[in-house]
């Protein structure tokens, strides 16, 4: 049951994402994620270098320039996903070189299947554009697997020398982190749009179901609740209220001074009936109630202390203090009885309290 305690724990984490997530810190993200490639790749040149793979040691020279050139760019460029996918374009080129150049065992080739849940990780501003990724580096990680499993096929022979595994090792750490920070990053954009949608399909229930000015259930809402308990109780018993002399509070007091005492006597309802009871909004000054499981004297009861609290409170408006009564009509129904029929009785036995002095409880026909 998605209870109010729940909402406000999914309102707690939404804003508090929502809070977090700045441009700033969307902008250091970006920035410090191209500013770890570029690191990566000083270090690839360094140890290319010294493992003396002239190719690759070019091609890392043009990789340094290149996010280089990246790295301010993120301040200017709004659409910092086209850097992403620059970046995406330059790690795949990598990973083919350096596999054709090193073979298989350095791990470069891993890249190209970590890259994909990357590319479905981002904004979907280009929606074609994860599927080009997916489609482009499965093969390619075939195909680089299929013909470097010989090693003999790669240009440089860096077999068996202590190279081959500080490229492994770099390599296992740097996909290990792209895929955990791919993950955590996932999870909070799951838990975080299933709770935003949590939460508004509880705002359009409540709105759908809630009468704006008294916060109780509407009419719509009622009607629901009554066939509920109509077939869920043994028994249960309704009651129909209905403000005494409303019209002249208004004409009186004003319209806003009636709403007042529409929202007071409203809460008033809801405070003195049982937990197990519902109370709604029915129409204009009249409220409408079902308690389950009770019969006709305990409802009698409920609908008399409801008529006292009621005529216990004291308004004050503009110096002058005032009370109000209210009529109501109730009726046992027992499992299965027609909601139609009990609502007419209802009503017909209220009806009848206001023709016969109004500020008590009808209950009988
Ligand atoms: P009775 O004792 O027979 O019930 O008389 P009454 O004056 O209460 O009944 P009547 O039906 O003549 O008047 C009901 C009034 O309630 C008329 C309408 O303007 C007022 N009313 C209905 N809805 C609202 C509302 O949302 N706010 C305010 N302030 N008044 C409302
Ligand atoms: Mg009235
Ligand atoms: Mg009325």
């Amino acid at each position: 049951m998605y209870n109010e305690e729940k909402y406000n724990r999914d309102l707690k984490f939404v804003s508090k994402i929502d809070k977090t997530v700045s441009p700033r810190l969307e902008f250091l993200l970006y920035f410090c994620a191209f500013i770890a490639c570029l690191v990566a790749h000083i270090c690839y040149l360094l140890l290319f270098a010294l493992a003396g793979v002239k190719v690759m040691v070019v091609f890392n020279i043009f990789s340094v320039a290149f996010y280089g050139i990246l790295i301010p760019l993120t301040k200017k460029v709004k659409d910092k996903i086209i850097l992403v996918y620059a970046t995406i374009a330059e790690i795949i080129l990598h990973a083919v070189v350096a596999t054709m150049c090193v073979g298989l065992l350095s791990n470069f080739a891993m890249f190209l299947l970590m890259l994909i849940p990357l590319a479905f990780l981002m904004p979907n501003t280009y929606k074609q554009a994860p599927f080009i990724v997916l489609f482009l580096n499965v093969p390619l990680y075939g195909i680089l697997n299929f013909y470097y499993s010989n090693s003999a096929h790669a240009l440089y022979d860096i077999g068996g020398t202590s190279y081959q595994m500080i490229f492994y090792i770099i390599n296992i750490i740097v996909g290990s982190f792209v895929l955990i920070y791919i993950s955590i990053i996932f999870t909070i954009m799951n838990s975080y749009n299933e709770c935003k949608l949590r939460m508004q399909t509880k705002q359009l229930k409540d709105m759908a179901s809630t009468d704006p000015l008294t916060k109780l259930n509407n009419r719509r809402a009622m009607n629901l609740k009554l066939a509920e308990v109509s077939i869920s109780s043994e028994k249960y018993v309704i009651g129909i209220g209905d403000i005494d002399n409303f019209k002249h509070v208004n004409d009186t007091y004003g319209h806003d001074m009636g709403d007042v005492v529409l929202k007071d006597v409203a809460r008033t309802i809801e405070e003195t009936l049982p937990d197990s009871a519902t109370a709604g909004r029915w129409g204009g000054e009249e409220f409408l109630f079902v308690v389950p499981d009770i019969g006709i004297d305990a409802g009698k009861d409920i609908a008399d202390k409801i008529l006292k609290n009621i005529s216990d409170m004291v308004f004050e408006h503009e110096g002058r203090s005032f009370s109000v009564t209210m009529t109501i009509g109730i009726c046992e129904g027992v499992k299965d009885t027609s909601i139609d029929n009990m609502i007419t009785r209802a009503d017909a036995r209220l009806y009848k309290g206001k023709n016969s002095g109004k500020n008590h409880t009808e209950f009988t026909d």
